[in-house]
């Protein structure tokens, strides 16, 4: 039997008045998606236990069919394996943002959009003053960079007690009480610290103010965290399975869990995306698979952004490109389950993620049709098929 998932990231939501008085999910036209409800069952599922943090790391973890309380050891590993570098047992990975702080007021979490060459040269600055040793700073994609910490003798000054604040939960809030806490948070301390200074007089920092962007002052350090120990899908549900996603994170937990990753060309993780592309790829892909994941950021970011009317249309584009082309090609092969769900809410009120039960709707072989025929938050909310541990889902969809 062939299985395809689809994931609106964060499309769960709250009533508009924007909408008169209903959600994105509710107004947008999803013809591909309501007839998955029509022709099986819809239920809601919580991906993030109330004690973790509302992030897709979490949420999909659950999503994938992993125990968060079980696996989920931070967000930086998993972009560490999206990057494919390999974690010693005793290797830490620690997220490392450039950022905008002015006067203790957290100004931008992504310095202003700092640019990968940037970054990297201001990486370089404090590398070199850190010198060889356990620590290595690795480069990313703009803001997005990490840092390293491979002990020589076995020994990191971390636990899971280090505590870390994401710096996008702090913007145009007072950093002072949300430096690291707990077990090697004094080292995490200084090296930012440090960083202010050699910031301060950078080259690169004085091209961008004179060019009117906000200087890159410091790193802020945080999700850091051990690679988790992920038993492989195939080993724990006895089927391959291939990930399509422009998001690190994605990428990271499909490596983890064994799965093959799919590079779109024109998938950027933005509501600009190809989403048709995303479908076509998908769609080839399901000859080659046991489950075939399509993952699509731009519902999230137009939530970030707050705007109502790009997370429908987000909504549209993915139903019509992605959900129906699977589901046509799937109905074709005679033999499957089709699964759409978002990880977590993320209501363009608060414009970001929240914890909370996000709705879900499976069809195919073996499905009993229920009475629902929309796919949406309130059918959801109604229904009696509840998993409280998210995880559960991905046995329930995967059990013939
Ligand atoms: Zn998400």
């Amino acid at each position: 039997m062939k299985h395809a998932i689809i994931i609106p990231d964060g499309c769960a939501d709250e009533p508009q008045e924007s909408l008169g008085g209903q959600t994105p999910m509710q107004v947008a036209n999803t013809p591909a998606m309501d007839e998955i409800a029509a022709a099986g069952v819809v239920g809601r599922a919580n991906n993030v236990p109330a004690h973790l943090p509302a992030g897709s790391d979490v949420a999909n973890l659950s999503l994938l069919g992993y125990d968060p309380n079980v696996y989920f050891t931070g967000r930086a590993p998993l972009e560490a394996a999206a990057q494919g570098i390999q974690l010693a047992a005793d290797d830490w990975a620690i997220r490392c943002n450039l950022v905008t702080v002015e006067n203790q007021i957290m100004r931008s979490f992504t310095a202003d959009h700092v640019s990968s060459e940037e970054a990297k040269e201001l990486l370089n600055v404090v590398q070199e003053d850190t010198g060889e040793g356990p620590l290595e700073y690795v480069p990313g994609i703009s803001y997005r960079n990490l840092l390293l910490f491979r002990p020589k003798n076995g020994q990191a000054p971390f636990s899971n007690d280090t505590r870390t604040t994401p710096p996008h939960d702090l913007t145009d809030k007072s950093v002072a009480d949300d430096f690291p806490r707990g077990p090697g948070s004094d080292l995490l301390t200084r090296l930012m610290g440090r960083s202010l200074e050699l910031f301060e007089d950078h080259s690169v920092n004085a091209a961008r103010v004179a060019a009117g962007k906000l200087p890159a002052t410091n790193v802020w350090l945080w999700g850091l965290g051990k690679t988790p120990q992920l038993t492989p899908f195939h080993q724990l549900y006895g089927k391959t399975g291939k990930m399509i996603t422009a998001v690190d994170l994605l990428r990271g937990l499909a490596a983890l869990i064994g799965w093959d990753r799919i590079e779109v060309p024109g998938a950027t993780g933005y509501t600009d995306t190809d989403y048709a592309a995303k479908g076509r790829y998908a769609v080839e892909a399901i000859s080659t698979t046991d489950v075939i994941c399509v993952h699509v950021e731009a519902t999230d970011e137009a939530s970030h952004e707050g705007d109502v009317a790009a997370k429908v249309r987000a909504l549209e584009e993915i139903d019509r490109h992605i959900v129906r082309p699977v589901l046509e090609a799937l109905k074709a092969r005679g033999d499957y389950r089709i699964l759409v769900t978002p990880d977590h809410p993320t209501p363009v009120r608060t414009k970001t993620h929240s914890h909370g039960a996000v709705p879900w709707c499976i069809a195919g072989s073996g499905i009993a049709p229920d009475t629902n025929s929309t796919y949406d938050e309130p059918t959801a909310v109604a229904s009696d098929m509840v998993f409280d541990d998210g995880f559960q889902l991905m046995p329930y969809f995967l059990k013939s």
